[in-house]
């Protein structure tokens, strides 16, 4: 099947890594070709923001596989390498001074570390993103001891970085514009569980900064806040998002829509590209979402790979349908986030009274999402109910003394 066939695929990341396996899984036997912009192995992200820059883990741990498997999988990388036009009539790419032909092309492109505007002070020297291993290659040097570090944006990386630059001993501030640290992504109750946690450790955190406006001599010196408060800074590390990569796809006159657009299939509105991982929006519920998460990627990665096969046998392909599931470790907390809260009106909150705490958000009685701290049962009967469409009595799951097991019974 599909000897003769070649597979382009942009973006060596998560997404990418997982694709190319699935391909050989399925018993795809023709060309595929891997192009990363990145000079390293497909490599695994969450760990920059936590183990790898906490020190506890270096490059062999970051990757996803040796080289040797790409070898024995006949599987062309070209890594370095950014593909900086797609010719859709002629069907090929150009890396560099090369054209490579594709019959099918998947577009991984994942995304870059939203910057901070130059009137924000972001065109000064000593702000660091993370997003990569080069990122963090530039920032590890100075993380010392004892400097102080200002972290904008109160996400998961910011606060991960946040736990990590006060466990290797620097004086650690992180300031969010908006009224509270993880405001697009938790209800309230989680993001009280998050400032308590980082303040008890030492971190200063200072939600509805209204405004945050980064001042230095070239370099960053420091922060003046829309609430009137200044903020000295040795480097700040800056977490406000992502941009997905779309310039490609745009520039080929694709569909955009919140990324590259795709329909449930996980095509583009090219039937011979492909898009999957954080920079492919697709259908969701009533309307679409693009979502930046490793089981996003993997899971979308594996159906372009199955749908890419069954188009070339002439199948039908099939839908990618979502289980939003994610995770974050903060200190001691393994915090594991399971579906999606959009529009949830009651949240419910389980305090086993032990360290084990959930918050569980419902959209009328359904059961939308689960934010598990330290509880790992939570997440995995939550995570059940959710991928079930089932719901679970919310007295029954406010109640400690309830064995979380006898809601998946009902
Ligand atoms: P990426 O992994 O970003 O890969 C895209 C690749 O495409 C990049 O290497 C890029 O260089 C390359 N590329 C782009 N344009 C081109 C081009 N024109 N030519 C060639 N190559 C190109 N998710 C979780 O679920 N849990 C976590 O705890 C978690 N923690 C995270 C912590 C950090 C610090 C970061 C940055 C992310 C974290 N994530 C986490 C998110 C997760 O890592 C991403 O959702 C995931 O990596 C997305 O995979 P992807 O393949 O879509 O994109």
């Amino acid at each position: 099947m599909g000897e003769a066939k070649r597979i382009v695929i942009v973006g060596a990341g998560q997404a990418g890594a997982t694709l190319v396996q699935r391909l050989r899984e399925l018993g795809f036997g023709g060309q595929i070709t891997l192009v990363g912009a990145e000079p390293y192995l497909p490599y695994q992200r969450p760990p920059l923001s936590k183990a790898y820059l906490l020190g506890d883990m270096d490059l062999d741990g970051l990757t996803l596989r040796p080289r040797d498997y790409y070898d024995a999988q006949g599987i062309t990388l070209k890594l370095g390498n950014a593909v900086s036009a797609i010719d859709r009539d002629a069907k090929t790419v150009t890396v560099g001074q090369e054209r490579l032909d594709y019959d099918h092309l998947v577009l991984a492109t994942g995304g870059g570390a939203t910057a901070l505007p130059a009137d924000a002070g972001g065109e000064l020297e000593g702000i660091f993103p993370i997003r990569g291993i080069d990122d963090i290659n530039r920032l590890e040097p100075q993380i010392v001891a004892g400097r102080k570090v200002l972290i904008v944006g109160g996400g998961y990386i910011g606060l991960e970085a946040a736990a990590v630059c006060n466990k290797r001993g620097l004086d650690v501030s992180l300031v969010v514009a908006s009224e509270r640290i993880l405001r697009r992504v938790a209800a309230p109750v989680t993001s009280d569980y998050f400032r308590k946690l980082h303040q008890d450790h030492g971190v200063r955190i200072i939600e509805g900064a209204g405004s945050v406006k980064l001042v230095g001599d070239g370099r960053v010196r420091g922060a003046e806040l829309g609430n009137g408060l200044s903020l000295e800074a040795d480097f700040v590390i800056c977490g406000i998002g992502l941009t997905p990569s779309i310039g490609l796809a745009e520039l080929a006159g694709l569909e955009i829509d919140n990324g590259i657009w795709t329909d449930a299939c996980c095509t583009t509105s090219d039937p011979c590209i492909w898009a999957a991982g954080d920079c492919a929006s697709f259908p969701y519920e009533e309307g679409r979402i693009r979502l930046e998460s490793v089981g996003n990627a993997i899971d979308q990665a594996k159906v372009v790979a199955e749908n890419i096969v069954a188009t070339l046998e002439g199948r039908d392909r099939k839908a990618y349908v979502a289980k939003p599931w994610f995770w974050s470790d903060q200190y001691d907390v393994k915090f594991q986030i399971a579906g999606l809260n959009k529009g949830y009106d009651t949240v419910i909150v389980r305090d086993s009274g032990t360290g084990a705490v959930s918050h569980w958000y419902y959209r009328g009685e359904r059961l939308v999402a689960v934010d598990a701290m330290n509880d790992p049962r939570a997440y995995m009967v939550g995570k059940r109910l959710i991928e079930g469409g089932k719901t679970a009595d919310p007295d029954l799951v406010a109640d400690p003394a309830t064995d979380l097991k006898i809601l998946m019974k009902r």
